[in-house]
């Protein structure tokens, strides 16, 4: 589906997936309001699913209709097309979570609409040590999983079991971390091709006990470290580049050419993270792709180095020339 659908297409689908699934179904839903940097377009069908029994639903309501399907966490990781996403997009809000502390390892088993920050306080509460790096992930459990998130030398990869995960078939397996595909900021789920993605629907993770005082105070460093190098309270996705497999990080490289202030729109390179860019003007969508793609051709110039992307551009970026992009 390219083009919107009509009105007409998007009323009945509306109707028929609020009467089959029970969730309220909103049309022409901004997204901008649900993703960190701000900036997106309308969904043309939105809704929220509180439990993994309606995102379940709505999976196979989607794959019946061969509507295209988008999964929102937290929204900090893309930059979503000022044109908006074609088909349904469902905004992952089921956080269930239960910690097996008798369990051998312990386990955190979570939903996928689970904060990580929510997962890193609460095992850290329980004296359950190996989630504290998602402390300074502002995703979710889905998100993290699909991008294998990771700070302060540890990531997802290193403390997942399992994931019960909703198939492109359509059937529901638990998958073992090893089948998952994981590498720096990669996985299986960022391969999937097709309508309906691979969709996550809960999460086990293996802990450690640990005094809770020492997992309080890696918690506080983490919590400083953050706010004395990111620049947190303004619009943004994170790192925009992936650092390259050897050498200098993206940030340093990005620095060294001199790019920090820089600015498309309401979009600029941050002063206190290079690799962050900031939407501190109510920017566009458009501002912010193209910042990136007069960063990345910068750096290639000035040092050779080709940036790969680790924000996803979601959505309709039919008319984009890919030129822009560096
Ligand atoms: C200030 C800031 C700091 C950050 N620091 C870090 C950091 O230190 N390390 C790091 O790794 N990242 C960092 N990030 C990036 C981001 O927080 C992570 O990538 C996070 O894991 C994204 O989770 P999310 O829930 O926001 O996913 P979203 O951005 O909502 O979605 C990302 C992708 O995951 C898919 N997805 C979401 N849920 C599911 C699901 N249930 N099943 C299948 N697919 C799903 C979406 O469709 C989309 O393709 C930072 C971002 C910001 C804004």
């Amino acid at each position: 589906m390219s083009a919107p659908p009509t009105d007409e297409l998007t009323t009945r689908l509306a109707i028929e997936m609020q009467r089959r699934v029970g969730v309220r179904v909103a049309r022409g839903e901004p997204l901008a309001r649900y993703t960190t940097m701000r900036v997106g377009g309308p969904a043309d069908l939105f809704v929220e699913a509180h439990n993994a029994f309606e995102l379940r639903g709505l999976v196979r309501f989607a794959r019946s209709r061969e509507l295209p399907l988008f999964l929102l966490g937290r929204g900090s990781d893309l930059v979503v097309s000022d044109a908006g996403i074609r088909g349904l997009v469902v905004l992952v809000r089921a956080g269930g979570w239960r910690i097996g502390a008798a369990a051998d390892p312990p386990l955190l088993v979570a939903e996928a609409g689970l904060a990580m920050a929510k997962a890193a306080a609460e095992t850290g509460r329980a004296g359950l040590s190996g989630l504290e790096f998602g402390l300074a992930i502002p995703g979710t459990v889905g998100g993290a999983l699909w991008a294998n998130a990771g700070a302060h030398g540890h990531e997802v990869a290193g403390v997942l079991v399992s994931a019960s995960v909703i198939g492109a078939e359509g059937s529901e397996t638990v998958r073992p971390a090893a089948e998952l595909g994981f590498g720096y900021r990669e996985s299986r789920f960022k391969h999937v091709t097709g309508a309906v993605p691979e969709v996550i629907v809960s999460a086990t993770f293996a802990l450690e006990p640990a005094p809770p005082e020492s997992i309080a105070a890696r918690l506080d460093e983490i919590r400083r470290w953050r706010q004395g190098h990111q620049p947190l309270g303004l619009p943004s996705a994170g790192s925009v580049f992936r650092n390259p497999p050897e050498g200098p990080s993206a940030g340093e490289l990005i620095d060294r050419a001199g790019l920090k202030g820089r600015r498309v729109g309401g979009a600029v390179v941050s002063e206190k993270h290079a690799n962050f860019i900031i939407n501190d003007r109510a920017g566009s969508a458009a501002d912010v792709r193209r910042l990136a793609g007069i960063v990345r051709a910068e750096v290639r110039r000035r040092w050779g180095v080709e940036l790969r992307h680790e924000v996803v551009f979601a959505g309709d970026w039919s008319g984009w020339e890919e030129a822009a992009d560096g």
